[in-house]
């Protein structure tokens, strides 16, 4: 299967998957596609039902990246998820009230679902890297709000052929997710906070990626950059196989039958994890409607229900950062499926612009057959903490609890009696004191002990991967500047 790219208005520039995951993003600014959506039937799914997930996660991908064999990517989804990185269980659903369960996608590593596609992305990079002959090292620059940056270090971390770098906002991350990249082991790895937001770090990275001085210099040196970002389709592409796993796992609990459709609630940001779904549907999976859920930053909440992007307002720091975002990238990717490549030049060259754009009331109409957009503000996802844990003894994190209140909403209001998968996608303990606070009102200790006072208020045990956190040695405790990043960069290139 070939790969094209979303600005592509000619059709000429199509390359192999393993060019697309090289490249991350394509030389027009556009993001890689699947030139066309492999369709599956109930004999596929069938099929799936018995095996494990890896074999799932096998059997999906080998539909859209052929040039590697089945059996390859059976070896890179065996060692991505194996019981020594997903400890627990890989991708579990809880059933938690009467028409709703929860898709727990943090099992992994970093104790968010950025794990799924970043423990098996090295392993179709470095082989991508080894097909196309490509004799560099990769360095891997990260910018990251905390989920992202920490999930790409634990899944690069002493891979052959890679280095990783990683900038985050030195008050722009959780104190967990902080020590998480602090106390990062590996020997390729690096990371450093900037003074500054998420913004300046992700511009600062950007700019490191258009300079050509800088291609020219680390070329010198042997190295080139790639991205880790949800923008490459080798993140986006892992994705899609929970959407299966969770339909046969409701197949095999007997809670469905072949051909009765879910609904998908998915806590949002980039709109990478919900456009997997969206891919999951258009192949044949039964999935009624995707219900796009935000945070105060509602922003895809309006454009689902007016059509309007508008870049143009607040932006609002909230207890579910990791949604806190106001470019949602894959966005692009939905609108090139919809209305064409035509189209997204139109909207990305407005967006660039005047920071906003509009589609067609046609085009929208098209969209919200398959989606609906919610969103939760900060007292709805805090009510909804404490909400979900009284009545039904679940906890939630405050981005799965963005998704609950918007799944809950959806019910009222659409009458729709389909079963709904709500994504979960980061464990209660990696927000421990936005959780605790939810919960009983009162200020959490500080530091890593809000982990110990939640896990002493609910008798839950901490996220494995995040136990003894406080007692691992702090590696990497530089703060730069925004204009210092290129040059810190080059300083611990061989480190
Ligand atoms: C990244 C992230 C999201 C948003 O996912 P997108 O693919 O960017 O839409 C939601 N919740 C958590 C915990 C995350 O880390």
């Amino acid at each position: 299967m070939r790969f094209i790219s979303t600005r592509d208005t000619k059709g000429d520039s199509y390359v192999s998957a393993a060019y697309a995951i090289k490249q991350g993003l394509a030389p027009d600014g556009g993001l890689y596609v699947p030139e066309f959506i492999p369709q599956i039937d109930e004999k596929y799914v069938t099929s799936l039902l018995e095996m494990s997930y890896p074999e799932k996660a096998a059997e999906i991908l080998s539909l859209f990246l052929d040039d590697f064999t089945k059996e390859e990517l059976l070896d890179y989804a065996k060692s991505a998820y194996i019981n020594n990185v997903f400890p627990e269980a890989v991708a579990p659903l809880s059933e938690v009230t009467a028409n709703t369960s929860v898709l727990e996608l943090w099992h992994g590593p970093t104790a968010a679902f950025k794990d799924f596609a970043l423990s098996i992305m090295p392993r179709l990079l470095t082989a991508s890297l080894r097909k196309l002959g490509e004799t560099r090292t990769v360095l891997i620059l990260v910018a990251t709000s905390g989920d992202t940056g920490k999930a790409a270090l634990e899944g690069y971390r002493d891979v052959d052929g890679i280095k990783i770098k990683v900038f985050y906002p030195v008050d722009g991350v959780s104190k967990v997710q902080k020590l998480q990249m602090a106390t990062q082991l590996g020997n390729n790895v690096d990371v450093c906070a900037i003074k500054g937001n998420f913004d300046d770090a992700q511009t600062g990275v950007k700019k490191i990626f258009s300079d050509t001085e800088i291609a020219e210099e680390l070329n010198n040196r042997g190295f080139m950059l790639s991205s880790a970002n949800s923008i490459n389709w080798g993140r986006l592409a892992p994705q899609i196989v929970y959407y299966f796993s969770a339909y046969c796992e409701l197949i095999k609990r007997g809670r469905i039958k072949y051909g009765d459709k879910i609904d998908f609630c998915v806590p949002t940001g980039n709109f990478g994890n919900i456009l997997a779904g969206y891919i999951a549907k258009k192949m044949g999976l039964p999935v009624g409607k995707l219900i796009c859920a935000s945070n105060a930053n509602n922003i895809l909440t309006d454009f689902m229900n007016t059509g309007v992007y508008d870049r143009n307002r607040k932006f609002h720091t909230t207890i579910s950062p990791s949604m806190d975002i106001l470019i949602s990238s894959n966005l692009e990717r939905l609108i090139y499926f919809v209305a064409g490549s035509g189209t997204v030049v139109n909207c990305m060259k407005s967006l660039a612009d005047t920071g906003a754009y509009t589609i067609d009331s046609d085009i929208l109409a098209e969209i919200n057959k398959d989606f609906c957009g919610y969103y939760a503000d900060e007292n709805a996802t805090n009510e909804t903490i404490a909400n979900i844990y009284d009545n039904y003894n679940y906890l939630c994190d405050p981005h799965t609890a963005v998704g609950m209140y918007c799944a809950d909403k959806y019910t009222e209001e659409s009458n729709s009696t389909n079963e709904i998968v709500l994504l979960s996608t980061a464990s209660p303990f990696k927000f421990a004191a936005s959780v605790y606070k939810a919960l009983t009102k009162c200020m959490p200790p500080e530091g890593y002990e809000a982990l110990s006072a939640l896990s002493d208020l609910t008798s839950l045990p901490i996220s494995t991967p995040l136990a003894g956190l406080d007692k691992r040695n702090v590696r990497f405790d530089r703060v730069c500047e925004p204009s210092e990043m290129a040059a810190d960069m080059f300083e611990h290139l061989n480190d």
